[in-house]
């Protein structure tokens, strides 16, 4: 009787795990089905995987891609390689591999469109998963500037420039040293060396110190484009979105349902139709090269662009990582940098700021040559950017927005602005961020 009753238990208990890996593997297969949507939900599959989101989303874009058999490249070291370059994250608050998987997701989304896919070369597809995939490994939690004001060693090792994205490539590159992981050990030196220069060029360019270059340089290239495209050159157009709930999912439904209107409805439709055209802009791999550096860049401060309850779950987290290196400055005696200190903090104020002087002119630009940004990400975009002024001006009727605890002077930046400007003077919150305040959060707060 004791033996039936065993069997029974371990009957019960098996079936108990088939129903569990059923529900997994469903949960799994409905997201992957999402794999090529701006909704995609990064952090169902951190939980989903058990912590492999990054496997997960950059093995499975290689394959949808399809970028693994055309070079011959060995399956068994890719995956490999792949688990290695997620373990080699830390478990930082912010910059982890689920926020690795995110950029390699949201970089897809771009080069996925019409406006890229064409142009985009199988290496460049593969580069691009890779160099999304790389982009922040092994990242400490704490930033450049930080690495520069204390005098750590990769600060040293790199001459204070773009401190972390070299190191993050130059360890990726290490890795490939090892017969284990070499996934590009399969192809001719020649892709090698093309694939190498590619992924640290768009690496480097993640660096939120070359940010305003790179974006110059991206706004000259689409004018030209949208000439060869027909498209009436307008500059950016701005499409109004106003917020209609707190229901993120019900919102990004709905942005998506309320198109903005175009400028050019015709010569649009046109430019789609003689696609031998659009090939003009893309033509040197020096093109391709600006676009998918943009493409990742843009990727990598993405945040804001997505449904609200992502938007904000990724604020906790940055805003943890912020704090803790405040901490760690406090510590040292250093200056706080920027939104870091956590007895001054003013979330919705930087959120605005990294909206209005990064996010959103990227945005604009992208909106005025790729129609799913336009639809899509920049209507979200301006819902997510409603949800943060909302928020500074429910915080300043509370007069508690900015106002909080200073601390004492020594314990906070020189440069770190603890009043808040809309709290004091009730001007609309858009122009109360100061300029001053958002660059230090472009070039301290917000690199990613
Ligand atoms: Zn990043």
């Amino acid at each position: 009787a004791g033996a039936q009753k065993g069997r029974v238990y371990e009957l019960l208990r098996s079936s108990s795990r088939l129903k569990l890996f059923s529900e997994r593997a469903v949960r799994l297969q409905r997201l992957l089905e999402q794999l090529d949507s701006w909704d995609f939900d990064v952090f169902q599959a951190a939980e989903t995987t058990g912590g492999f989101p990054l496997f997960l989303v950059a093995y499975n874009l290689m394959l949808v891609h399809n970028v693994i058999a055309p070079f011959g490249l060995n399956e068994t070291v890719v995956r490999k390689a792949l688990h290695t370059i997620e373990a080699g994250y830390l478990r930082n608050p912010y910059h982890n591999s689920i926020h690795a998987a995110d950029v390699t997701q949201t970089m897809c989304y771009f080069i996925s469109k019409p406006f890229l896919l064409p142009y985009v070369t199988a290496l460049e597809k593969l580069a691009s998963i890779i160099a999304a995939a790389i982009h922040d490994y092994a990242h400490p939690g704490v930033n450049n500037n930080f690495h520069v004001a204390a005098r750590l060693d990769l600060a040293i090792v790199y001459n204070d420039r773009a401190v972390l994205e070299n190191f993050h490539v130059s360890s990726f590159f290490q890795l490939m040293r090892r017969p284990d992981d070499n996934m590009f050990a399969t192809m001719d030196a020649d892709m090698q060396k093309q694939i190498r220069q590619l992924i640290i060029s768009m690496v480097l360019a993640t660096d939120m110190a070359v940010h305003f270059d790179e974006v110059a340089k991206f706004k000259s290239k689409l004018i030209q484009v949208r000439r060869d495209m027909g498209r009436d050159d307008v500059g950016p157009s701005t499409p109004s979105s106003a917020a209609r709930d707190d229901d993120g999912r019900k919102r990004s439904t709905a942005s998506i349902a309320e198109k903005p209107r175009k400028k050019s409805v015709g010569n649009v439709a046109s430019a789609k139709e003689a696609p031998a055209r659009r090939t003009s802009f893309i033509k040197t791999a020096a093109d391709t090269d600006l676009f998918l550096r943009m493409a990742l860049h843009t990727a990598d401060v993405s945040n804001p662009a997505k449904p609200i309850y992502l938007a904000k779950k990724w604020t906790e987290m940055v805003v943890e990582e912020f704090y803790a290196q405040g901490d760690r400055e406090r510590d040292l005696g250093l200056p706080i940098s920027a939104f870091m200190d956590r007895n001054t903090g003013n979330v919705p104020k930087l959120q605005l700021g990294f909206i209005d002087f990064i996010v959103k002119p990227l945005f604009e630009q992208w909106a005025s040559v790729m129609d799913e940004v336009a639809e899509v990400c920049l209507p979200q975009l301006l819902d997510v950017r409603a949800y943060w002024s909302r928020e500074q001006e429910a915080g300043a009727r509370k007069g508690s927005v900015g106002s909080a605890d200073a601390g004492s002077p020594a314990s906070r930046s020189a440069r770190a602005d603890p009043g808040s400007p809309a709290s004091k003077l009730r001007i609309p919150p858009a122009a109360a961020v100061k300029e001053e305040d958002s660059m230090d959060a472009a070039s301290e707060g917000s690199e990613h």
